[in-house]
């Protein structure tokens, strides 16, 4: 088995801008400890990152502006401290894998085992999930790493990445445990 970190849309406008949400800031303390165990176990980061063209992009006419490419929206929250050795995936879409080289970036690296960060849990992740597993990776859910704007969307989007593509529910000590640091 090996893994990569997927951390999805962690991005200034996800957590503190245009699509602000108090419960992203919320797991940022949490992912930061992820992020750092997994660059000490030699797993990879792969940030998968909104970066819209504005004027352009379908999803912006049901959301609004947001992570427009080369604005500060579109950063990596500086929290999460993204380093040389990350990576980076730029999407315009909900789901990382479309229409991006996720799936070829994963498969050069050797990665079978995905687990997954970020916002949102029942949407820009659930559809990574769904991707991922059609594509024949095992799912892994950092459930302390990722959150939605309510309760109620993030319960739901748990409940539906178990049901539909069978994701192991972790935590980030469950992790940290594993890859052995601390
Ligand atoms: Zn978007």
């Amino acid at each position: 088995m090996k893994q990569a970190v997927l951390v999805v849309d962690m991005l200034n406008d996800f957590v503190t801008g245009a699509l602000k949400c108090d419960r992203g800031l919320a797991i940022v303390p949490q992912t930061s400890k992820l992020l750092e165990g997994a660059r000490k176990a030699g797993v990879p980061v792969i940030f998968c990152n909104d970066a819209h063209l504005k004027g352009i992009d379908h999803e912006l006419k049901l959301w609004g502006d947001h992570a427009i490419a080369g604005t500060k929206g579109a950063e990596v929250i500086p929290e999460l401290r993204l380093c040389e050795k990350d990576y980076v995936v730029p999407k315009r879409r909900y789901s990382a894998f479309f229409r991006t080289d996720l799936d070829l970036l994963l498969k050069e690296l050797g990665v079978d085992t995905v687990i997954l960060t970020g916002l949102h849990t029942h949407m820009c992740v659930r559809h990574t999930a769904a991707d991922a597993y059609q594509l024949g990776y095992d799912v892994v859910v950092a459930k302390d790493a990722t959150d939605s704007f309510t309760q109620e969307d993030y319960d739901y989007g748990i409940k539906y990445l178990v049901a539909t593509y069978g994701a192991t529910i972790t935590d980030t000590d469950g992790l940290l445990k594993e890859w052995g640091v601390k």
